[in-house]
């Protein structure tokens, strides 16, 4: 069948389980900030895969070191060794001056291996008894979609009839460093936080936060892991957004742009003592840290540096952030963002976010909504100033029209 014979969306509608409810256009083709349809129409993309195509899509040079090992070995298992994964760990060790590395490929799957690791550290390194770990997260997380992430969500529609889920968690609200020094027990083994909540809409804690919770987490054992699967690898600005507060977490997370979106590629990162409790047979996977995902990670980290896109991310941001807080429209309650991770909250009097989404993608831009009343930007981090200026003048024209 060719594809101007067959209704792609009504397809994935019939057979598909509707989890989701995309934007009416069915994209066949990437390259850079861009993205073309079916249709052969040019889109902005905004959104990056939430992240996950910061280096561009199909940047030529990832695309060749993913082609060039596919020719030459792409699965092993880590049954036996395979010659991309010391290369892998001795680079991304290097890039984030981390000790340790666990390769997974979803990130949700990376944020299972921490909390399995951070129990494993607590009962066998912090002295914790055997089955009353705690882990403190905050309120409007999103980590992920396994089962035993969703039980610690706090969004009705992330966890709803997904019971039962597994005791050890608590929630406090995010910002709020008081309400963790109140949370720590003697068996709180982690802090599981993202350092700017994206899905919950791009929300920024206030500043000092980040330093009073390594403080609080230094001074009571507790394993600081911060979630940076969307914010790091250049995302904010910095490599890591940990560096906007001057602060080192004990795990790192990292997944989406790790792969700069060829391949589902994502890590834990720890000092010795976390990763150093696994031991052979305890953790797993089939294909984390396989040689394709290595090959492909490597060239990610690589291109990200070389091409300067996290000092870029920095520029092009600022550059965002200011043209979206000139546009004076009624229906804008608030602009934040720090590097290329945007946010435009809507008044809830403006309508819903989702269709000035619909807008836009007639403007050829493609942004997605969050919460309602949330448009996210987030283009790739290769983005010019020009492409910048086209996007502010077409958000621009859409923000101030009302669609309530
Ligand atoms: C996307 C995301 C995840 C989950 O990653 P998947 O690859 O979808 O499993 C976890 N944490 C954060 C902060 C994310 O943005």
């Amino acid at each position: 069948m060719s594809s101007s014979d067959i209704d792609f969306i009504a397809t994935e509608a019939r057979f598909g389980a509707q989890n989701y409810a995309p934007i009416g256009v069915v994209l066949s083709r990437g390259e850079g900030v861009w993205v073309w349809d079916t249709e052969g129409n040019r889109y902005l993309d905004c959104l990056s895969a939430y992240s996950a195509v910061s280096q561009g899509h199909c940047h030529p040079k990832i695309l060749a070191a993913m082609v060039e090992q596919a020719h030459r070995l792409t699965l092993t298992s880590r049954a036996f060794h395979n010659d991309q994964l010391a290369l892998f760990y001795e680079e991304i060790a290097a890039l984030t001056g981390s000790h340790k590395v666990l390769p997974m490929n979803s990130g949700a799957e990376a944020v299972e291996s921490a909390i399995k690791s951070v129990r494993k550290w607590g009962y066998e390194v912090k002295g914790v008894p055997d089955g009353q770990a705690e882990i403190i997260v905050c309120a409007n997380n999103f980590h992920g979609r396994t089962l035993g992430i969703v039980g610690f969500s706090t969004d009705p529609e992330t966890h709803g009839h997904f019971g039962p889920f597994a005791p050890g968690f608590k929630i406090i609200p995010f910002g709020d460093a008081a309400a963790l020094e109140q949370a720590i027990t003697p068996n709180t083994v982690a802090f599981l936080v993202e350092p700017i909540q994206g899905e919950a809409g791009v929300v920024i804690p206030p500043a000092g936060y980040f330093t009073k919770v390594r403080e609080l987490c230094t001074a009571n054992n507790v394993m600081l892991v911060l979630d940076e699967i969307q914010t790091g690898l250049g995302r904010t600005g910095k490599l890591l957004a940990e560096q906007h507060e001057g602060i080192e977490a004990d795990v790192t997370l990292l997944g989406k742009a790790l792969s700069g979106g060829f391949y589902p590629v994502s890590a834990v990162l720890s000092n010795n003592d976390v990763l150093g409790t696994l031991r052979p047979g305890q953790h797993g996977s089939t294909f984390g840290g396989n040689p394709l995902a290595c090959a492909v990670a490597r060239a990610a980290m690589r291109v990200l540096v070389e091409e300067g896109m996290i000092e870029n991310a920095a520029r092009q941001g600022a550059r965002f952030l200011d043209g979206l807080k000139d546009i004076r429209a009624n229906t804008i309650r608030e602009v934040r963002g720090r590097g290329l991770m945007l946010a435009v909250e809507l008044h809830p009097e403006a309508g819903r976010a989702r269709r000035y989404c619909e807008a836009l993608q007639g403007k050829g831009i493609l942004a997605k909504d969050t919460h309602e009343q949330t448009i996210r930007i987030a283009p790739p981090l290769v983005i010019t100033s020009d492409q910048v200026d086209w996007a502010l003048e077409r958000l621009a024209t859409t923000l101030t029209q009302d669609f309530s």
